[in-house]
């Protein structure tokens, strides 16, 4: 017999008839130490997708959206540009279902990216940095005409908001039944989050304020510039207050059409502006006080709702984002400073046991 008080787990009551099925359902996670002592904070941690992020839900529901409207059909081919995470989860979903896939990406993003997209079976074409978001976009539209393939358009369907709506918020209402939610922190990249969250929230929990941020030197809607863009809702143009910041899968270089709903509805009550350094600040402490290992944009919601906790009445509880895993930034700033080599305390310790 095991030792009372040991750990026991029963399984999840079902098998899975594929990887697809286990998307979504992401644990909701008390925040111990980090959090102010006069609220409860928790994080609903999106790594939890079996792609490792929030975006396995868009990319399994623009896929199925479009086998069921029948715009995709077997055997096509799926293009779409992206900074890496819909990517990865189109990229688990065509493996799964058989569809060739092409992801374009600019040149400045993580080269982990890149390489787990190709692990999946996906061919990834780069583009120039200087040419941004829209540039790799531009790319991914051009290769659709050209060969007649499907433009999986995260920026702009139908497809993106409606699982939020229908998987994410759901998840958020049963977790927090009859219970508090003073409110709820997320940040945008195609704004699909905030938006499918929004509509239900609004409905269903409207006591719910609802913060949303935004990279402090990359403020577009702070700056309260409208977006031009073309008929099919694309951007016409870069956004005047975009710069270049390290928060991966933030606000890209335009305002997205799936984000104008929350812009047109009022979907959220605070815009929090936020730098790179807290964002790879948060996702450290994360990291290294709570165990929970987290991305960059993930670190910069969580410095949004450390800031609203603090302001919180007593009693309050907030809910965070946490969209995506560590693992994926390896190349990148949230890993500088964190050594290869033995660093001098290591040396000292390994030295204690003599040699
Ligand atoms: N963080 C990361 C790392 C992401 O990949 C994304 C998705 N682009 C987001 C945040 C924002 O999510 P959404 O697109 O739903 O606004």
């Amino acid at each position: 017999m095991p030792e009372t008080g040991i750990r026991q787990t029963n399984g999840r009551g079902r098998k899975f008839d594929n990887i697809l099925e286990t998307i979504g359902d992401t644990p909701v996670i008390r925040i111990n130490r980090l959090a102010p002592d006069h609220v409860t904070l928790y994080v609903k941690a999106e790594a939890f997708n079996p792609g490792g992020s929030v975006k396995d839900r868009l990319a399994v529901n623009i896929i199925e959206a479009a086998e069921r409207a029948g715009t995709l059909t077997p055997g096509m081919t799926v293009v779409e540009g992206t900074s890496g995470n819909t990517g990865i989860g189109l990229a688990m979903v065509c493996a799964q279902k058989g569809y060739p896939l092409v992801i374009t990406m600019h040149d400045g993003f993580s080269v982990e990216r890149r390489r787990l997209m190709r692990m999946l079976g996906a061919k990834v074409v780069l583009t120039p940095k200087a040419e941004g978001a829209v540039g790799m976009m531009r790319k991914a539209d051009a290769l659709a005409e050209a060969n007649g393939w499907f433009l999986a358009h995260q920026f702009e369907t139908a497809a993106n908001a409606d699982i939020h709506e229908t998987t994410t918020a759901r998840e958020i209402l049963a977790d927090f039944e009859g219970e508090r939610l003073d409110c709820l922190v997320t940040g945008y990249g195609t704004g699909g989050t905030v938006t499918g969250v929004a509509r239900v929230l609004r409905k269903e929990r409207p006591e719910t304020k609802i913060v949303l941020a935004e990279p402090s030197n990359a403020q577009l809607l702070g700056s309260g510039d409208s977006q031009g863009r073309k008929e099919d809702g694309a951007p016409a143009h870069k956004h005047p207050a975009f710069e270049a910041h390290p928060i991966q899968g933030w606000t890209p270089d335009f305002i997205p059409y799936v984000l104008q709903e929350a812009i047109e509805q009022g979907f959220f009550d605070v815009l929090e502006p936020i730098s790179g350094a807290e964002g790879i600040d948060w996702a450290r402490k994360l990291a290294n006080q709570e165990g929970i290992f987290c991305g960059i944009s993930a670190g910069a919601t969580f410095a949004a709702a450390i800031r609203q906790a603090e302001a919180a009445e007593p009693g309050s509880v907030i809910l965070c984002m946490l969209p995506d895993t560590g693992e994926r930034y390896l190349s990148t700033p949230l890993f500088d400073g964190i050594a290869e080599e033995m660093t001098d305390e290591e040396q000292a310790i390994s030295a204690s046991a003599g040699n």
